[in-house]
């Protein structure tokens, strides 16, 4: 079993990644300490991973915690993550009676997470809560580094809060059961993690292309997890470099946007995000030369070399919530590896995506 310790000023937990942790004795062992004699703990999950996995765990979960368990399941996909679930997930808190002294434990992907994560910051002014991400995505993303949200119409993850996990447990065999789009969407993080922020990752994921539940997988996912750590450990309220995580994402959110969130999963947008930021940065000279090539020969190899149009794509960043009136902190390459965060303003990125859009920037 890996154990990832995150350090951090307030609060410090442990990141445990086992195959198979998910039902394990040592799972079991791992919650146990957060649950008390005489109070509740809470799962919460969407209907998909309670079907798949809720029911074997939350008999586990019994026979082992000190606690009592009761369990809420969410209907599955991004939709439900707002404000109508949220206040469902609370009336379920109340019925249940959950108290300050209670748990809550997220099962499921970045969904289930964000949301569960939320609910338990807001519950009683915030109650402990455990990760067990069950999406590749939320593995190596959601679950670690405390962001919890919901979605509003105005935008995705406009009410949110840091609150950090007291445990997060991996189990990379749940990776077995992802529908393939799902699986995909991860890699589309994975790929993120190698190109921004680790040359030696980058290099490891177009030579071992793994399979779902492989240990080419599983090792790939510790890696994430640690350099996500390492980021977060530094600056965990993204006020500088945990910016750099958002590589792909100022053009993946906007072609999400644009795109209505249903043509693609989270992931293949970073992934088309990110072929766009490698091309618009070596048009900006601020990638090395040949950059661009590399990513787009890795995202192929997972299908994952999207080609979105740039046309129209500032229009959608300057509705983001972190662009500034006059442009936007980019997260740009210098190199395969190394990420950097440029300001730039709107008529200078309309003018290197246009250039671009007529395919000479290749
Ligand atoms: P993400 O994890 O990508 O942020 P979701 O939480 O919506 O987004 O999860 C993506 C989809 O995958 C959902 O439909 C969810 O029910 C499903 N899912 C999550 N984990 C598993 C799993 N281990 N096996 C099968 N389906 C899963
Ligand atoms: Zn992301």
């Amino acid at each position: 079993m890996r154990n990832i310790r995150v350090n951090l000023a307030e609060k410090s937990y442990d990141i445990l990644l086992e195959s198979g942790i998910l039902n394990s004795e040592a799972g079991m062992e791992a919650i146990a300490p957060f649950s008390r004699k005489g109070e509740k703990l809470a799962v919460v999950s969407d209907r998909n991973v309670r079907d798949i996995y809720g029911e074997a765990f939350i008999d586990r979960l019994r026979a082992a915690v000190p606690g009592e368990v009761f369990s809420v399941a969410i209907r599955p996909g991004e939709e439900s993550k707002n404000l109508d679930t949220l206040s469902r997930i609370f009336d379920a808190f109340a019925e249940a009676e959950l108290g300050r002294r209670g748990l809550v434990i997220a099962l499921g992907g970045g969904v289930a997470g964000d949301i569960a994560g939320f609910a338990a910051a807001c519950w009683m002014r915030g109650v402990r809560h455990i990760q067990i991400p069950t999406s590749l995505l939320a593995m190596v993303d959601s679950s670690v580094g405390g962001k919890t949200a919901v979605d509003i119409p105005a935008g995705k993850n406009l009410v949110g809060a840091f609150h950090q996990p007291s445990l997060v447990l991996v189990d990379p065999k749940l990776t077995a059961t992802l529908p393939a789009r799902e699986f995909a969407s991860g890699m589309g993080e994975i790929i993120k993690y190698g190109t921004a922020l680790s040359e030696a990752l980058f290099r490891r994921i177009g030579t071992e292309v793994p399979g779902a539940f492989s240990p080419a997988l599983e090792s790939m996912i510790a890696e994430c997890i640690c350099l996500k750590r390492d980021v977060v450990e530094e600056d965990e309220f993204e006020s500088g470099r945990r910016k750099l995580l958002n590589f792909g994402h100022s053009f993946g959110h906007a072609i999400e946007v644009k795109t209505g969130f249903s043509a693609y999963s989270h992931g293949a947008a970073v992934a088309a995000g990110m072929r766009i930021a490698a091309r618009f940065g070596e048009r900006a000279g601020v990638t090395e030369a040949g950059t661009a090539g590399r990513v787009e020969k890795l995202l192929a190899k997972y299908n994952l070399n999207i080609e979105e149009e740039t046309k129209g794509l500032a229009e959608y960043m300057k509705r983001d919530k972190k662009a500034a009136a006059g442009g936007v902190s980019l997260v740009l390459l210098k190199r395969i590896g190394e990420a950097v965060i440029v300001e730039m303003g709107f008529s200078e990125i309309e003018k290197n995506l246009a250039s671009l859009d007529t395919g000479s920037g290749r």
